[in-house]
């Protein structure tokens, strides 16, 4: 059983390194805090934890999220034994930390991404899953782990986020069984829920209506986007809060709503989209345009400003008919 490899390895391995993805969101630092924690636990040793990003402010509570380092503080000339990645979709969303992850002895990729192309040694890949954190809890119980009270926080965070509050199409009744679990162990659902969703800046919100008030509408109002841009960014005092959060699921929000997407400018040239439907597969367009995820909710890096990036975007959705 693939479980049991993972055992085997972690028992194997003197150092460790878990990795999250660019851009990281609730669900790739809940698991890989979370999974730092059940290490600690329960073999009782400590692995090194990178980010290629800066992490947003929403997520300082987590527990040992302060030990997590910026991939440039780790030599890059490092060989682990065992490198662990968490929520990575593909190996460039890791983006330098590749570099570690290809001289590592053993590799492990644990996810949730249906678009995931099982690119470790070993791979527990699992497109069932609300979160990678809903993996890790199954995991968790295969192997008889302890989950403490601070894993717990980590993996409901992973869970909640991913889901969107247990609301999306994603949350299942093991979804529900497995986040009981987490309270079991400790977690309180309303301060984790006040600590993710209520502690947003005034600038922020009033950003993201800024972005909605300037959304454009598209075949018949089935197609809903905005573009962000890093000088209204500036604009409203951005300060490494991620100012996007939530925003496309707004424009999903409206009952004409078939596509919704936000497409935010990021350097020279580059863009990055952020795409959420109710009833369309839209890896499937995320995917054409070189990036991924899941069938309702998926994202890519473009190579090209915003405005070039939406008519793309919008011509992969109509050569596929899909609005
Ligand atoms: P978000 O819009 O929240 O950034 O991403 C939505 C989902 O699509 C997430 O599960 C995320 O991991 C995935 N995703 C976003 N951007 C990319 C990308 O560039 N490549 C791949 N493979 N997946 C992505
Ligand atoms: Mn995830």
């Amino acid at each position: 059983m693939v479980v049991n490899q993972l055992d085997f390895s972690i028992k194997n391995s003197k150092n460790i390194l878990l990795v999250s993805h660019i851009n990281p969101d609730g669900d790739t630092l809940g698991s890989m805090c979370g999974l730092h924690s059940l290490i600690l636990d329960n073999y009782k040793k400590q692995c090194d934890m990178t980010a290629v990003s800066q992490i947003p402010n929403v997520y300082k509570f987590l527990p040992y999220i302060d030990k997590v380092k910026h991939i440039s503080d780790i030599d890059s000339s490092r060989e682990y034994d065992l490198v662990i990645n968490l929520d990575v979709a593909a190996p460039d969303r890791c983006v330098e930390a590749q570099v570690l992850f290809n001289k590592a002895k053993e590799t492990i990729n644990i996810d949730h991404h249906k678009t995931n192309p099982n690119y470790a040694k070993l791979n527990i890949v699992d497109p069932q899953a609300s979160a990678t954190s809903e993996v890790l809890v199954g995991i968790a119980q295969k192997l008889d782990w302890k989950i403490s009270q601070k894993s717990a926080i980590c993996l409901y965070v992973g869970i909640l986020t991913d889901t969107g509050s247990f609301k999306f199409s994603n949350t299942t009744s093991r979804t529900l069984e497995y986040a009981g679990k987490l309270l079991d162990a400790g977690v309180c659902a309303s301060d984790i829920y006040q600590k993710c969703y209520e502690t947003n800046s005034k600038d922020m919100v009033l950003f993201q209506s800024f972005c909605i008030n300037k959304a454009e509408f598209t075949n018949n109002d089935k197609i809903a986007y905005t573009i962000v841009y890093k000088k209204d960014l500036e604009k409203f005092n951005n300060n490494g809060e991620d100012f996007t959060d939530g925003l496309t699921e707004k424009l999903r929000a409206i009952a004409t709503t078939e596509i919704a997407f936000v497409v935010k400018e990021l350097n020279a040239g580059t863009s990055k989209v952020s795409m959420r439907s109710r009833t369309k597969d839209i890896a499937q367009i995320c995917t054409a345009l070189g990036g991924g995820g899941h069938t309702l909710a998926a994202g890519a890096l473009i190579k090209a400003t915003p405005q070039k990036a939406v008519k793309m975007i919008l011509n992969e959705i109509n050569n596929k008919n899909l609005c």
